[in-house]
């Protein structure tokens, strides 16, 4: 299925220098969800065993493995050679040390409070228990209910100012590997706090088991991967690394105009937005112009400061970056 891709969207001039204000309301209502949260944990005194749990599920030995697997398998196949200790590579790293030590706890705290707010605000959303459906349908419908809604979320991070200038930071990235899935600023990994409504939602009839989510935590971290599989048929049904990589060419003229499924490719064939690979050499990817600080630019930066820079970028203007969003415009 072929999209056509047209000229991105500006906003308006007087809505691009306010895009990072509305980032700081981001943060402000990231932390609100976290306090909540946090009030919630400590008064059943269960803060460091929901958030052990959740690291174990998202950030455990199994994601451990496979991302390491994952490192040899580059090493072997690479879609673009590289050296095992290439800047891109340490500075994704620390994205994934990052994610492991800082992202989960403050995710677990904003799905905690996300979920609280839900349950006391739109409780019908919460339905009971549904006796007819078998359990495992349930979990199942859940788990593709959970990557719609990742899909949704990534949608919007491409449609709306605000979302875009914390994403961006995840496409600047020129030499892409596994680890490159964690090169996530922390309040973009919150606007995908919604993917837990279906498992709200459904909760009553069948929780997805832990071993479920590691298996789609570990199916995530694939299309990130520096090689440049196409996964045969399956390619047709789950997001290969050779697909996702479409959705960071450089050279579109915008931002990931196709291919923003997780891990099934369904909802972009659905929007009639997937583009398949069709071989060949692999598209360069990152941002045009490098409107946020990457590790490649200059003669040696100090990672550390790339980092942080790259970290305080949506907050600062850049009318570059707020005019890369996408357009509605395409069929
Ligand atoms: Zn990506
Ligand atoms: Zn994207």
């Amino acid at each position: 299925m072929q999209t056509t891709v047209t000229r991105p969207v500006l906003a308006p001039a007087g809505a691009r220098t306010a895009v990072w204000a509305a980032v700081l309301s981001v943060a402000g209502l990231t932390a609100w969800l976290a306090t909540v949260g946090l009030t919630d944990l400590l008064s059943a005194r269960d803060l460091w065993g929901v958030i052990d749990a959740s690291r174990s599920r998202l950030a455990g030995p199994a994601l451990v493995v496979v991302v390491v697997l994952l490192l040899v398998a580059e090493q072997r196949w690479p879609a673009v050679r590289r050296p095992l200790l290439a800047r891109a590579q340490l500075v994704d790293a620390s994205y994934f040390v990052l994610f492991a030590v800082a992202v989960v706890p403050l995710l677990t705290l904003v799905e905690t409070g996300f979920s609280i707010e839900i349950e006391r605000h739109v409780s019908f959303l919460v339905l009971g228990r549904l006796s007819l459906v078998p359990r495992t349908v349930v979990v199942a419908v859940t788990l593709v209910a959970i990557d719609g809604m990742n899909w949704c979320g990534h949608i919007a991070n491409h449609r709306f100012a605000t979302l875009w200038r914390l994403h961006a930071l995840h496409h600047s990235q020129e030499d892409m590997s596994v680890l490159t899935t964690f090169r996530t600023h922390p309040l973009a990994h919150a606007t995908y706090v919604p993917a837990v409504l279906p498992a709200l939602m459904l909760g009553a009839s069948g929780a997805v088991p832990a071993g479920a989510i590691i298996v789609y935590g570990c199916l995530v971290t694939l299309p990130h991967a520096n090689l440049n599989w196409r996964l045969g048929p399956l390619g047709r049904v789950i997001v290969s690394p050779a697909y996702h990589r479409l959705h960071h060419a450089r050279d579109l003229g915008e931002r990931g105009t196709v291919n923003f499924g997780f891990v099934l490719v369904v909802w972009d064939q659905l929007a009639r937005r997937a583009e398949f690979p069709l071989g060949g050499p692999p598209v360069l990817t990152g941002i045009a112009g490098r409107p946020v600080p990457v590790e490649q630019a200059g003669r040696m930066p100090h990672l550390a400061r790339v980092v942080v820079a790259q970290l305080a970028q949506p907050f600062r203007r850049c009318s570059t970056l707020d005019g890369l969003l996408t357009t509605e415009g395409r069929r």
